[in-house]
């Protein structure tokens, strides 16, 4: 089954800490880009979703648009139902964000400083999706596949 794509991705402000807007990206479909200096090691937005079970996440991550992030090994986020925007934060092999789960929570935090206009990027770290998922980064550090290569 799979979800569908979410059709108009917004950001919810209950969930960020900066000003962020979803345009049309290079890298896939949508994207979402800073609209202020983001600087150093501060929390971006939060990535929610409804916590669905490891049964229920596999059922969701057959289809061709998925917005699931794993919490650990048995519960799953789904963004596209009740997603912040962060679901639409697109994957980079060089990203300026990076995830960190606090208490349940999913936190994107910058690795560096972000500059108005830049996109915001994570990296997936794939390893649910036995399919190899092609790349189009675009980075010099680009590995070619959105799966995993070193441990979350
Ligand atoms: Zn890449």
């Amino acid at each position: 089954m799979g979800t569908s794509p979410v059709r108009n991705p917004v950001i919810d402000p209950r969930f960020t800490c900066f000003n962020v807007v979803i345009r049309k990206s290079s890298i896939h479909r949508y994207g979402v880009y800073a609209r202020e200096r983001i600087p150093a090691n501060r929390k971006v937005i939060e990535y929610t979703g409804e916590r669905v079970n490891r049964r229920e996440a596999k059922l969701r991550g057959n289809g061709k648009y998925t917005y699931l992030f794993a919490l650990d090994n048995y519960w799953t986020l789904d963004g596209a139902v009740g997603g912040s925007g962060a679901e639409i934060i697109n994957h980079s092999c060089d990203p300026n964000l990076v995830s960190r789960v606090m208490k349940g929570h999913v936190l994107y935090m910058s690795l560096r400083e972000i500059k108005p206009g830049e996109e915001l990027t994570v990296d997936y770290h794939l390893d649910w999706n036995p399919p190899t998922t092609p790349c189009q980064c675009g980075t010099a550090k680009c590995r070619g596949t959105l799966e995993l290569k070193k441990k979350r």
